[in-house]
């Protein structure tokens, strides 16, 4: 059985119940990281997924609210006595930065580290960065601040597909991600610039005949977030959701 959970649900300022978004996809094989922040090894204990399990990070981007477990959750791998392989995914922006990091922190002197595979993802359009058994994911570059991807992944024995736009304006690249997904899981941090509005969202979900819309990376703390559905409703005539942190898909 393969699952996505969603780790996280929020915008870049966290909340007692949100966290930043980010997510897991859980196979027998392989389990992936969407993103990596906050205190990961408690949080993938509350979700119920081993961190020995992990052999994946694939890092859309290189901002903090995304990007800022990774150095927390390989030190903690490291001390839990990890022995295999780690493989983590970015841009060639996010793999260098990410790497000049680590240094800061000076990973290298830290004795008996488990081997990194660094995958550099290339800027065209559904570059395939995965396949196992179970699922495919693709990625496509988006349109924010810094250079990001958003993700296709395709469950294979279900079929199903799901579309995560990652921190985007609404571009034709998120188009491609999110053509016929069963479930689009778009952000909605507000119409700004390298940001999409749940209307946005909305709108791509309807052109893309996405079958059901999950909106997450909301503004939380105090924000009455969930009036966001009716925004989205506006333009999407499907079911409209809230990505709540620890909600799960399965899939066959
Ligand atoms: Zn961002």
């Amino acid at each position: 059985m393969a699952k996505l959970v969603i780790l996280g649900s929020s915008y870049a300022v966290p909340d007692e119940t949100h966290e930043n978004t980010h997510m897991a996809i859980v196979g027998q094989e392989r389990t992936v990281l969407v993103d990596c922040v906050g205190n990961p090894i408690a949080r993938l204990k509350r979700a119920e997924i081993d961190h020995n399990a992990v052999t994946d990070i694939i890092m859309t981007h290189f901002h903090p609210d995304h990007i800022s477990g990774v150095p927390l959750l390989l030190m903690s791998m490291w001390l839990l006595d990890r022995k295999h392989s780690l493989s983590l995914y970015g841009l060639e922006f996010t793999i260098d930065r990410m790497q000049k990091l680590m240094d800061f922190y000076d990973w290298k002197s830290w004795p008996n580290f488990f081997p990194t595979e660094f995958h550099t993802i290339q800027e065209t359009e559904l570059y395939p960065i995965l396949e196992t058994d179970e699922f495919k994911i693709y990625t496509s570059p988006v349109q924010h601040w810094v250079p990001t991807v958003g993700l296709r992944i395709e469950f294979l024995k279900s079929g199903k597909v799901v579309a995560y736009s990652s921190d985007t304006a609404p571009t034709e690249t998120v188009y491609g991600l999110a053509q016929d997904a069963d479930i689009l899981i778009h952000e909605a941090a507000g119409a700004s610039e390298g940001h999409s509005s749940a209307e946005q969202a909305g709108t791509i979900a309807t052109e893309t005949n996405a079958k059901e819309l999950y909106l997450i990376h909301y503004p939380t703390g105090g924000f009455e977030y969930h009036g966001l559905t009716a925004e989205a409703a506006k333009t999407f005539k499907g079911p409209v959701k809230i990505a709540e942190d620890l909600d799960q898909f399965e899939f066959d």
